[in-house]
């Protein structure tokens, strides 16, 4: 196991997408309610209230949506890519039968545990430099991509004791639920919203489809 997995979702190479934002989302705790332990199959994907209208107020406002999410069970040999990909299809239809508009770009996966030390698991900022490169840049649509250890997703390196980088675009942002999605979003220079996996991303709604927002502060 030893790279991101993307899921495509509703992204089309074919859209001018390099204008447009991007919201990385955290998945379990901002879209779906977080298990103990992990969501296993789409019968424990259970939405957070508001997420569908809340994401197709971004879609409305030209973001992308890409889904970042560390799921080691993987790793751990609990279940494969396969369940992945079928709990992703269960999130995506869930989203959509609440509001059409609600679709997902891109979900991206690090598949690793902590002691893998694999370079991709958050707070590492690495599924967000592929994600902004998939959704701005590349036509390649894989499935398995190989983190900063073995092939550079992005010429930046992350130093964390100095300033907080400038984003790809300045509206990018990042809503994660734990203190390692905003290490991941500030280390990619993203405006930061933490929300409590209780309430999830319509906790932060208004703020996000404020663009005058900064976001929180952050001290990696
Ligand atoms: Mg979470
Ligand atoms: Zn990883």
């Amino acid at each position: 196991m030893s790279g991101m997995i993307a899921h495509w979702g509703f992204h089309s190479s074919a859209d001018a997408d390099a204008a447009r934002p991007i919201a990385f989302l955290d998945r379990d705790g901002v879209l779906n309610v977080g298990r103990q332990g992990y969501v296993n199959r789409p019968s424990e994907v259970e939405l957070l209230p508001g997420v569908a209208d809340v994401i197709a107020q971004l879609k409305e406002l030209d973001f992308l949506i890409c889904v970042v999410t560390n799921q080691s069970a993987i790793s751990r040999g609990l279940w494969d890519t396969g369940q992945l990909e079928v709990i992703h299809q269960e999130l995506q239809q869930q989203l959509l039968s609440r509001n059409e508009h609600a679709g997902i770009d891109l979900f991206l996966t690090c598949p690793h545990r902590y002691e893998d030390a694999c370079g991709c698991r958050k707070p590492s900022p690495e599924m967000l430099y592929l994600g902004h490169q998939l959704l701005r840049m590349s036509g390649q649509k894989e499935q398995m991509y190989f983190s900063s250890k073995t092939h550079p997703i992005s010429n930046r390196t992350v130093n964390w004791w100095g300033e907080k980088p400038e984003p790809f675009h300045p509206l990018d942002l990042m809503v994660g639920d734990r203190r390692s999605d905003m290490g991941a979003g500030w280390a990619y220079g993203a405006r930061l919203f933490r929300v409590s996996a209780h309430e999830g991303i319509q906790a932060a709604s208004s703020r996000l489809l404020n663009e005058n927002d900064i976001g929180d502060a952050f001290q990696p």
